[in-house]
């Protein structure tokens, strides 16, 4: 069986081992996805250069994704280490004032938050656990209403619904973090905590200033304001990611699954490729078998043709990173296989111009019952294209650039091979022959040629 929608797999202290990622390669990873929440510097660069050890070892592109932390914003400290109650209908301050705090306030020391907060908007605090409703602001200040009531301690996140914060989409930690990852290439950086298509061009503008290497840009979708701009900003990024963490607990959760599918298909009308991420499997992180809603979770993803699915907790600190990319692979080849044999009306339902090349080159491919597409592609525009009109039949891209390969790994569909030789051959039974399937007739993207030959 094959697999076609692709694996991103965050790395941890269970997954970072040099044996333990040429496993999660085999079981079907492509791409690995470095959080810098957790660790910065040389600890995540030392996992940036194993990847790349055993990626080319194995001699299978896989693609590094380096996700900085973004502004997530935290309280300050109280004056214990204990759990403070906080009860519905109390009032309680958010202040500039570095004291430890207790039931009644805390300090929050992000000035840019304080000035973006307005009477009547949410803070929610603990994943949501805690709300409260502003009633009223001064320069220093926040005052605000308990509205659900819970524990809450130190340095806790918090999240605000309903406010466009007016802050730079990298702070100081980001900036030195992506100094720092600039230096070891990855293929693509995440950024966290995106409102708007501005946030994606500061991002590029700070790449593109410090390296010629080709890095591409993921979005994560995380915030109302980001949900609200999903156009502009799929249009500035590469690519997208739907932090259901986070999104829901800025969202109304019973939203979440409207919005996936809602960005999936801006994705592929816009040729972006959409990461679904967060608790897919969670059940992993210390057991060994899914639960029947994350079985489901996992092949909806793939019968909505999402590009990649992502793994968190489960291969950062779970019990079996290999087994949850070996199960997850599992559930993706069974449903890409399913939805191909019982197909859905993509070629009636999607929703882009009649003349788009890319579509001819999928169509040709499904009236011809050709066994797959092979794009001999320099740049990976073609092949990013062709992925997103999401045809039946695997799409073989030969590339000439390492880092081309790399980036489309994350493409559904997509087996990108590294392989020079292949490319300057033009070499389309080569090419054929890395896939274990059924030869007939192939359809060739060839820089701006479409043809189509029978093979044997
Ligand atoms: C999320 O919120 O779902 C997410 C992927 O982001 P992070 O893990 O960085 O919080």
């Amino acid at each position: 069986m094959i697999k076609f929608t692709k694996i991103t797999a965050s790395i941890g202290p269970k997954s970072d081992a040099r044996a333990v990622l040429t496993k999660m390669i085999q079981s079907g990873t492509n791409l690995f996805r470095i959080n810098f929440s957790h660790d910065t510097g040389d600890v995540q660069g030392k996992k940036i250069d194993t990847i790349r050890t055993v990626s080319r070892e194995l001699k299978t592109p896989v693609a590094v994704v380096v996700d900085l932390q973004g502004p997530k914003h935290r309280i300050g400290n109280f004056a214990t280490e204990d759990k403070y109650k906080l009860t519905i209908g109390q009032r309680f301050i958010f202040d500039s004032d570095e004291t430890p705090g207790d039931n009644t306030r805390v300090c929050l020391p992000h000035p840019d938050v304080i000035a973006s907060l307005h009477v009547g908007d949410r803070i929610l605090l603990n994943d949501g656990k805690i709300e409260m409703r502003v009633d009223r602001t001064e320069p220093t200040k926040i005052i605000a209403t308990v509205v659900r009531g819970n524990e809450i301690w130190s340095r806790r996140g918090f999240n605000l619904p309903d406010t466009f914060v007016d802050c730079n989409v990298l702070t100081e930690k980001d900036r030195a973090d992506l100094e720092y990852a600039i230096t070891k290439n990855p293929d693509y950086v995440a950024v966290s905590f995106v409102q708007t298509a501005d946030d994606i061009a500061y991002v590029r503008d700070f790449i593109t200033a410090r390296t010629a290497h080709k890095i591409k840009i993921i979005a994560k979708i995380e915030r109302p304001h980001a949900v609200h701009n999903i156009e502009d900003i799929v249009s500035a990024s590469d690519g997208i990611m739907i932090a259901r963490g986070d999104l829901a607990v800025e969202m109304p959760f019973e939203q979440v699954p409207a919005i996936s599918r809602h960005i999936i298909r801006v994705c592929r009308q816009m040729n972006k490729p959409v990461i679904v991420a967060t608790q897919m499997l969670a059940s992993l992180v210390d057991g060994e078998f899914p639960t029947r809603a994350e079985i489901s979770d996992v092949a909806n993803a793939a019968y909505l043709r999402a590009d990649s699915c992502m793994t968190s907790e489960e291969t950062t600190i779970g019990i079996n990173p290999v087994n949850t990319i070996q199960t997850m692979s599992r559930i993706l080849s069974y449903a890409d296989m399913d939805s191909i044999a019982n197909p859905n009306d993509w070629l009636r339902t999607e929703n882009v111009p009649e003349n788009n090349w890319s579509r001819s080159v999928a169509s040709m491919a499904y009236l011809n019952n050709a066994s797959a597409i092979v794009v001999f592609d320099r740049d990976g525009i073609a092949t990013t294209e062709i992925s997103c009109r999401r045809p039946d039949m695997p799409i073989i891209a030969v590339c000439d650039d390492e880092t081309i390969a790399n980036h489309l790994c994350l493409n559904r569909g997509v087996f990108p091979i590294f392989a020079p030789e292949i490319f300057g051959r033009r070499d389309t039974d080569a090419a054929v022959k890395t896939l274990k399937i059924k030869i007939g007739n192939v359809v060739i993207v060839d820089e701006g040629t479409i043809s189509l030959r029978e093979l044997n």
